[in-house]
């Protein structure tokens, strides 16, 4: 019995941290891996996927300015640090047979594509994961504000934001045993409560646009399909 889906196009957010494991930097394969294969349960739904995957694994921005480093020099090997793992990614997934591409908002043309827009939706109607490299392009941003800035362009129904816990929580609930999670909070509730779903600016051009983000475990084995069929614990941030 398969499950109905109700999303046609959907974004998968995931920091780059997810895709480190247990260790406390870089890429953990087996983990890419089986992210991937959570990823590739989905496009087997018939879902066009489009994935952003942040840096933080490799290097942030700011950690290095804190350093000493010019900010925007930083930030610039911050979004470098995403490109590889996108490449990382689409090496996984193309291992299982599913077709990817990585679009870059920095032009790698000997590494990956340039990101037109046009282009990038027929991928998606031609069933390619497209996952989206470099954040925006610019400085001051973070890979949060990306994935709303591409979800948007690329029309999708929703992002869905991969976490370590099953949604938002008043408080951290790995420190907070009595943490409570909210099924459904708005953007202005998340902008006024601080909750840290995604940085402001991300929340502010979600809002603009009425697109909702779905915050869920992606540690739940089978947890994006089974949330885009409508099971599992989640929180749905909208209007
Ligand atoms: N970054 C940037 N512009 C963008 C996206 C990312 O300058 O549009 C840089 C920024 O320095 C950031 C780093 O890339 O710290 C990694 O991205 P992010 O912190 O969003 O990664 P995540 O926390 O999701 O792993």
């Amino acid at each position: 019995d398969e499950p109905s889906v109700k999303y046609k196009r959907v974004l998968l957010k995931i920091s780059g941290e997810a895709l480190m494991g247990d260790q406390g930097y870089g890429l953990h394969p087996p983990t890419v891996e089986r992210i991937a294969r959570e990823v590739k349960s989905v496009r087997d739904l018939g879902v066009e996927i489009c994935m952003v995957i942040g840096g933080g694994n490799i290097f942030r921005g700011l950690q290095g300015s804190a350093q000493g480093m010019e900010r925007t020099t930083a930030d610039y090997m911050g979004m470098l640090a995403t490109v590889m793992n996108a490449l990382a990614m689409q090496s996984a997934l193309e291992s299982m047979g599913v077709f990817t591409r990585v679009i870059s908002a920095i032009r790698m043309d000997e590494v990956c594509e340039p990101y037109i827009r046009r282009r990038a939706v027929r991928h998606l109607e031609k069933k390619r994961v497209c996952i989206f490299a470099a954040g925006t392009g610019n400085p001051y941003f973070t890979t949060d504000t990306a994935a709303t800035l591409r979800a948007n362009e690329m029309a999708c129904e929703a992002i869905f934001k991969g976490t370590k816990v099953d949604g938002v929580y008043d408080k951290d609930p790995k420190k907070h045993p009595d943490a409570k999670r909210y099924d459904r909070v708005t953007y202005d509730e998340v902008l006024q409560k601080h909750l840290g779903v995604m940085d402001a600016s991300a929340i502010a051009l979600a809002r603009e646009n009425n697109l909702p983000i779905i915050v869920f475990s992606l540690d739940e084995p089978g947890g994006f399909r089974g949330i885009l069929s409508g099971r599992g614990t989640y929180t749905h941030v909208g209007q």
